[in-house]
């Protein structure tokens, strides 16, 4: 389990509204929890209830982690699943949360692909909010590049970066925001690329311990892949929902790219106040000391740059991936990247 990103927080302004979520939910005809709005066009008519897990039929196993969520637990529902159980704040009646909740879920029942982790109910009677998933018996890539650094040649990245770049563009084609991309919801299964986590957001935002009133933790490990739009929202007194974008996962994928490249965190070691002080003006990690080949780099400033319309689309960035030079090795630096105090805007 990993938590130790979570011990430096420091307190953002986030006013957490459930409002526009309520908005979405009351526009629908939420009787019986068929969803319609969902479904239109659809002629099976598929409900919500067709993924509702009695919570009864889980058995439930050891902890894996604990995240933004709440708890995560390994399981058994006709095999092996991971649990991610909510915990939700002390009034669990709490109507906005469930909606969310039931929100995201309606979301997830429809995403179906390869390196997109496999969604397979939730459990939504309140107290016990769950959502059940297949389990990942792999590594995450956070933990991968961290300690197969050696091993990591350029093709190689370049096969994770494309999974996750054609699991994205997925979602993205679907209109779903992932809002939470990053190396520790990547998991490696066989060489294969698995997404976790994605539009779960609002779900998390609502759980008991990400709050504190109206702010939200930050962490250092989550503020290197926010976009400079979404750093300068947090600065914001009263600025209630964080406004994820495509272009923002593009950013969030950009520093995957990094890590992949360098085996850390952009920015590694500074404080959460001084990231946020220059990402929010464009300033950016500079790639001086990444032993990479120049049209490596270039997909990663493509990716990072200041303005979010500029940054390209994952139909864009496969086919740059697609002409990257392959074979050679890429060495992290053996001391500290320095900073560029450059600008694009
Ligand atoms: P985070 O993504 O920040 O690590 P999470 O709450 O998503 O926090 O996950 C908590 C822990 O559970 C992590 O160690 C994560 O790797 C693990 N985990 C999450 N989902 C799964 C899964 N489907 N299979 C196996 N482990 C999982
Ligand atoms: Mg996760």
């Amino acid at each position: 389990t990993n938590t130790s990103d979570d011990s430096n927080k420091t307190l953002v302004d986030s006013n957490t509204s459930e409002k526009t979520l309520l908005e979405r939910e009351d526009s629908m005809d939420s009787q019986d929890g068929l969803l319609h709005r969902w479904d239109r066009g659809n002629s099976l008519s598929i409900t919500l209830k067709e993924w509702d897990i009695p919570y009864e039929q889980l058995k439930i196993g050891d902890v894996i982690g604990t995240g933004r969520f709440g708890t995560v637990y390994k399981g058994i529902w006709h095999g092996s699943v991971a649990i991610k159980m909510l915990n939700m704040d002390e009034d669990t009646d709490n109507q906005a949360q469930i909606s969310a909740f039931k929100l995201e879920v309606a979301m997830l029942k429809n995403t179906r692909h390869e390196n997109l982790l496999l969604f397979m109910g939730a459990c939504m009677k309140p107290p016990h909010l769950a959502i059940v998933t297949s389990y990942c018996s792999g590594q995450t890539l956070y933990t991968h590049v961290r300690s197969n650094r050696e091993k990591l040649q350029m093709n190689k990245i370049i096969l994770i970066a494309q999974q996750i770049a054609q699991g994205m563009g997925y979602l993205h084609a679907r209109n779903i925001v992932h809002k939470d991309l990053k190396t520790k919801n990547i998991f490696l299964e066989n060489g294969k690329v698995v997404i976790t986590d994605f539009g779960l957001f609002n779900v998390t935002k609502l759980c008991h311990g990400n709050r504190k009133g109206d702010w939200l933790h930050i962490s250092p490990g989550w503020l290197c892949y926010l976009s400079p739009e979404i750093i300068r929202q947090l600065n914001i007194r009263g600025s209630v929902d964080l406004k994820f974008t495509e272009r923002s996962d593009i950013f969030a994928f950009g520093t995957i790219w990094y890590e992949l490249l360098v085996g850390e965190w952009p920015f590694r070691n500074q404080p959460p106040e001084s990231i946020i002080w220059q990402v929010g003006r464009g300033i950016k990690q500079s790639l001086g000391m990444v032993a990479a080949p120049r049209e490596v780099k270039e997909l990663l400033l493509l990716c990072w740059l200041y303005k979010m319309d500029d940054r390209p689309g994952f139909k864009q960035i496969l086919k740059l991936l697609d002409r990257l030079p392959k074979k050679r090795l890429v060495r992290s630096p053996s001391h500290p990247v320095q900073l560029s105090r450059s600008v694009d805007s």
